[in-house]
């Protein structure tokens, strides 16, 4: 059995070719589809926005921005942004 660290809580898991833990994982997938949802229905917003009215950590916001599955817009002073897919 071999284990990797995950990414997010720092707990080992077994490996399972995903960087989570099974735990942060599902708390990943509801957590990426409300800041996602909040996104799409608000184009322009500011991670700050995002992350008060859906109350997913700032952190957590840039993870997805730093893991390529939101995009900030360069050109904007407010940092706006979109969903990749
Ligand atoms: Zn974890």
């Amino acid at each position: 059995m071999s284990y990797d660290i995950c990414s997010i809580c720092g707990r080992f898991f077994d490996k399972s070719g995903r960087n989570y833990c099974d735990e942060c994982y599902e708390k990943d997938k509801v957590e990426y589809k409300a800041v996602r949802d909040y996104v799409i229905q608000h184009k322009g917003c500011t991670v700050m926005e995002v992350s008060t009215i859906t109350g997913i950590s700032v952190k957590t916001i840039y993870r997805y921005i730093n893991e390529g599955r939101i995009e900030i817009d360069e050109k904007s002073h407010n940092k706006l942004i979109r969903p990749i897919d």
